[in-house]
């Protein structure tokens, strides 16, 4: 009977090199308060400077979040008492966001789902504190570094709405570059409002759910409001509007401060920076930076190549991982597209990836490997023409990313290709026929009297026998033809 309604305020970290108002070097892990200059340290009299790198990046997101981009932005100051930010002010964006009105499409349970973008803003971070028993301390090196704010509107409904969203934005930024998405280091924070009311009532007294510092306390701290607010409501009471905070030991969310009113802010436009006009070539310019989006680019490889939606889903989870993946299904020559495809999804998501993990080799890093597309690619070509076996192709991969070479050559060195000829090939089940001669001379009866289970198990054995004399260098589909022959003539001897 109760409906419940998110919407998040998502701050990310531009990937500038410098800060947004100053030139300052905008990195992060340096010493205490040695990235600072009078500007970011709210000296008074100084003048900021717009960084065009960071609007630049901000206008991006915004067109990847299908914003408009309005003729006229500018700045504001919002007015608020910041230890770690000096001024007392923040310059942010109030009345003309460099996005506006927006949408982006995830998906959530195999179902596409559009969430519209209230805004997108631009504003500089403040510093940091730390706090050391009896002391706190300031480090100013994050102050005025560049964040953009991502604002929905209300249309998530579950915790676990909300945290699909925010993956799937994090993957968003990373694909554009502008963001590292880092949420343990702070480069992607998350504000939750949330409210609950009768359904068909519209939207409830909201609480805001500060600091979420991972996508799984989004989900756990949203499911346990939402439960908590229908408590409040079956009580008969009312939701106190305020600012809670996720103790992530209790797990619960407990209150901070009611919530202050946004007028209280006194935003006002920043005398000291200049409204910027937007024009068309300015448009088309971010419009031309824009590549295929994450989302595009799942559903193109189910369409053009056949992937299941769960393997499209891993493999667009990094652009990087993307890109190489259509690099391998580029260089394969010798299969159809679609077969090439799927075999190199399989690959990636068990065999390479489990070398990956083991070797330290992150999917953002697949495009800086040694063990590159057209490496990966001569070993789905050989597997896939059956030069090789399987249980040889992993070999090959192991000692083609130690070896740091390619697999053709170490195929070729090592002798390991398929042995195909059929006078090898009865060679060696000649030999295991004679010595298994019992399951052979078994196999043989139990096909002559009709008994086609236990043949097809004899046979398998013998066939793995086979397999194992040669070190798996025999193709089992001809050594499985041979041995069938062989049970075939001997039974014809018999009679
Ligand atoms: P405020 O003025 O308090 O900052 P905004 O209108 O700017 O509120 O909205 C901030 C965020 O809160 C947005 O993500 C918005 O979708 C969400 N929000 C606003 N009202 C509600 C509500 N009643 N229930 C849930 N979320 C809400
Ligand atoms: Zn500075
Ligand atoms: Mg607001």
């Amino acid at each position: 009977m109760y409906q419940s309604f998110i919407g998040l305020e998502i701050h990310i970290h531009l990937l500038t090199d410098t800060k947004v108002f100053c030139s300052c070097k905008a990195a992060f892990g340096s010493e205490p308060n040695t990235n600072v200059c009078p500007v970011c340290l709210g000296h008074p009299g100084v003048l900021p400077a717009l960084n065009k790198a960071a609007f630049d990046m901000g206008a991006l997101v915004a067109r990847a979040l299908n914003c408009s981009i309005p003729d006229r932005t500018w700045f504001e100051r919002k007015q608020y008492f910041y230890p770690d930010m000096p001024k007392n002010y923040q310059i942010s964006q109030f009345a003309s966001p460099l996005g506006q009105q927006g949408y982006m499409d995830m998906v959530i349970r195999g179902q596409k789902k559009r969430v519209r973008i209230k805004e997108c803003h631009l504003e500089e971070d403040a510093g940091k504190m730390i706090h050391a028993g009896s002391v706190s301390l300031i480090d100013y090196n994050r102050a005025g570094t560049a964040l953009l704010e991502i604002v929905t509107e209300p249309d998530l409904e579950t915790g676990a709405e909300a945290e699909a969203f925010i993956q799937q934005l994090r993957r968003l930024v990373r694909f554009l570059r502008v963001c590292d998405g880092n949420m343990e280091e702070g480069s992607l924070r998350a504000d939750a409002n949330v409210s609950v009311n009768l359904r068909g009532a519209g939207l409830g007294r909201k609480v805001e759910v500060k600091n979420l510092n991972s996508s799984r306390f989004v989900r756990l701290a949203l499911d346990y409001e939402i439960e908590r607010q229908k408590e409040v409501l079956d009580a008969g009471g009312v939701v106190k509007q305020e600012t809670r905070l996720w103790n992530e030991n209790r797990d619960q969310t407990e209150s901070m401060r009611s919530k202050e009113d946004s007028h209280d802010y006194r935003f006002f436009p920043e005398p000291d920076l200049p409204v910027l006009e937007i024009d068309e070539a300015y448009r088309s310019e971010i419009q031309g930076r824009l590549m295929e989006l994450p989302l595009d680019r799942m559903e193109r490889f189910v369409r053009d190549y056949g992937l299941s939606l769960e393997q499209a889903d891993y493999i667009c989870e990094e652009r990087a991982l993307a890109d190489y993946f259509e690099a391998v299904v580029q260089a394969i020559e010798a299969l159809p597209k679609e077969e090439a495809a799927r075999r190199v999804a399989l690959w990636l998501a068990a065999d390479v990836k489990r070398v990956m993990n083991r070797d330290g080799v992150g999917a953002d890093g697949i495009g800086q490997w040694s063990f590159s597309p057209r490496r990966l690619a001569q070993i789905v070509e050989l597997l896939g023409r059956g030069a090789i076996s399987g249980k040889i192709a992993k070999q090959v991969l192991e000692l083609s990313v130690s070896e740091d070479r390619d697999p053709l050559a170490i195929v070729q060195e090592r002798g390991w290709q398929l042995i195909q000829d059929p006078e090898l090939i009865n060679r060696y089940v000649q030999i295991v026929c004679e010595r298994e001669a019992g399951s052979f001379d078994e196999a043989a009866a139990a096909r002559e009297g009709g008994n086609l289970k236990r043949f097809e198990t004899l046979s398998a054995y013998l066939v793995g026998k086979v397999l194992a004399e040669s070190q798996g260098r025999c193709d089992a589909l001809l050594v499985k033809e041979h041995i069938e022959k062989k049970i075939g003539e001997a039974k014809k001897c018999a009679c």
